[in-house]
């Protein structure tokens, strides 16, 4: 497909890196520059939930109404670092975690925290306009920055410095073999009180593989995101490039683990100007009003553009809205063993002496 094609160009550094192999992108939502005919109608599928119908998502029609709200009252501070507590790790256990920092912000003028809420993730509630429509939690003017595909050397350092700058949180979903590579960045995300969920272990497009396939991505993912952070993360799940099955969804049911969609796409992927990128979030979420803005701090344009993006979304009035998870996520022990780090094994030598002697 010719948006694969084009896409691909973009994406070719992570393609590469996680292994996704050439001609796939890693989030595909077409753009003006790809389609120039659906081009004006982008903004629009996203947030009004068209998406939906057009994707590859066999029977993939918005998901039936959940039982409960999933949405809970904001906790009474914004500042809600993830608590540390034990998990089942395979041996050897990670080096404990840095403590999460309780943040005060010291600057007056930050665009900061307008309220947090707390998701309920039991029975796989699915956030997100474009995809999911259950739980339209965001008011008018709320954001909440969702950065995925890290976690990333430079760059998701400079978002981390960028966030703390203006006083938000956002939602992280990094990617397993990128967490596996760079667990001291990861840890870095936690300790800033950041929600950390996770976007499977190589970034594959599931709906494209077999389900006990599809599922040891998505469960790899987990485990190896929980493994680096060295503390369990958040029940948050994306699926990569937003393609899912009704089966695949229902499977994050079971595992009582979030879908999240997004509601306003920077479409980061493909614009590398810094102020281009900033201009066209502004005017996307212009156009929508508020929404889960997908951001990604694998990306080096990114994580330049996003001081002056939390700058203009201050001054455009927006409140930013962090999101928090009511529980944990649980990892299962035949996927923590398959990331866990191979064991070194034990050495047959004999002693040097006996077997190596100096005779002249
Ligand atoms: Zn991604």
């Amino acid at each position: 497909m010719r948006k694969f094609a084009v896409l691909a160009a973009g994406c070719s550094a992570l393609a590469v890196l996680v292994g996704l192999g050439a001609g796939r992108a890693w989030f595909s939502l077409p753009s003006g520059k790809i389609d120039a005919a659906r081009a004006s109608a982008t903004s629009d599928e996203l947030v009004t939930g068209t998406i939906a119908s057009r994707w590859p998502v066999p029977g993939g029609a918005p998901q039936s109404a959940a039982p409960a709200p999933a949405i809970l009252p904001a906790r009474a501070t914004t500042d809600s670092p993830m608590s540390a507590k034990p998990t089942a790790l395979p041996a050897p256990a990670p080096a404990p975690a840095p403590a999460p920092a309780r943040q005060t912000c010291s600057n007056p003028n930050a665009l900061g925290i307008s309220r947090t809420v707390e998701i309920d993730t039991t029975g796989g509630p699915g956030l997100g306009m474009s995809q999911y429509r259950d739980y339209d939690f965001l008011q008018p003017g709320e954001v909440a920055l969702t950065f995925d595909d890290g976690p990333w050397p430079v760059n998701t350092p400079a978002v981390l410095a960028a966030l703390a700058a203006q006083c938000v949180k956002a939602v992280f979903f990094p990617i397993g073999k990128h967490a596996s590579w760079h667990p001291a960045i990861l840890k870095q995300v936690i300790a800033a009180g950041h929600t950390v969920g996770s976007h499977t272990w190589s970034h594959a497009n599931l709906a494209s593989k077999p389900f006990a396939e599809a599922k040891s991505e998505i469960e790899k993912g987990i485990s190896g995101v929980v493994l680096a952070a060295g503390q369990p993360t958040a029940p948050f799940f994306r699926f990569p490039q937003l393609r899912q099955t009704p089966e695949l969804k229902a499977y994050l049911g079971e595992r009582n683990i979030a879908a999240f969609s997004i509601d306003v796409d920077s479409e980061d992927f493909r614009i590398h100007k810094p102020d281009q990128l900033v201009a066209g979030v502004m005017a996307k979420l212009k156009k929508a009003g508020k929404g889960i803005l997908l951001l990604h701090d694998f990306q080096k344009s990114t994580a330049q553009a996003l001081p002056e993006l939390l700058a203009q979304l201050k001054d455009g009035g927006y409140k930013i809205v962090f999101i928090t998870a009511k529980d944990k996520v649980t990892t299962l022990p035949e996927y923590d063993a398959q990331v866990a780090p191979a064991q070194p094994t034990a050495s047959a030598a004999k002693p040097i002496a006996k077997v190596i002697r100096t005779v002249d």
